[in-house]
């Protein structure tokens, strides 16, 4: 897919209990022009998800149908649900000039990589098994057969680690953040960008 857009496409993955979602409500809170690309999926609400703001929570059907318009820009069966990131959606803010975050698995993003080339992508890492456990079990009541299930897929999700630009280790939280900032700060700063965003200046200085 050819794309001239003036945002970034970041990908950011990770297993869960790396505290990927508040990482990024936070950077998008302390950094404008950041949009966190809300996916579909077929999987349950949870308490307190708010549809459309979330995800799009939709079944089945409206999933396959979506699928047989060629309505994402990629899409996964994770943990026995679908995702998918609506290709509009993303392309739209992306051709604003915005940085748009999608929060998909390592399946989704090797789909993005080959289909945006220039897109970046981003793994964050818990600093150890032992406190991603803790953050698991901290989370719900879930039974030991849960846990250890969880704890099996973050190993496998962590396992593709290797597949990214940039890798982020979420021990100290602002720490966390401030890696996740400067990535997005040193991009919006590539030549191309600034010749872009700094095109009256630049006519300024040099005519
Ligand atoms: P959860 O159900 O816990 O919100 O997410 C489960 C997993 O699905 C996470 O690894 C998350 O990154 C991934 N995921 C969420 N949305 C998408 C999407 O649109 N595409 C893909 N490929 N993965 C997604």
């Amino acid at each position: 897919m050819r794309h001239s857009s003036r945002g970034t496409l970041f990908i950011v993955s990770a297993p869960s209990g790396a505290g990927k979602t508040s990482l990024l409500k936070r950077l998008k809170e302390e950094l404008s022009g950041v949009v966190i690309s809300v996916s579909h999926t077929t999987r349950s609400k949870r308490p307190g998800e708010v549809d459309g703001k979330d995800y799009f929570f939709v079944s089945h059907e409206e999933f396959e149908t979506l699928l047989s318009q060629d309505a994402f820009l990629e899409y996964a069966r994770v943990f026995d649900n679908y995702y998918g990131t609506s290709r509009q959606q993303v392309l739209e803010n992306l051709e604003k000039g915005l940085d748009v975050i999608l929060e998909i698995d390592w399946q989704g993003a090797r789909q993005v990589r080959v289909k945006i080339p220039d897109s970046r992508s981003i793994f964050i890492l818990p600093p150890s098994l032992k406190v991603l456990e803790k953050r698991l079990r901290s989370r719900a009541q879930d039974s030991e057969e849960t846990i250890a299930r969880r704890m099996r897929d973050a190993r496998n999700e962590m396992s593709h680690f290797h597949e990214y630009d940039y890798l982020v280790v979420n021990d100290e939280f602002e720490h966390a953040l401030s890696d996740l900032k400067c990535i997005l700060i040193a991009d919006r700063l590539r030549m191309e960008r600034q010749q872009w965003q700094l095109e009256n200046v630049l006519e300024d200085l040099l005519g």
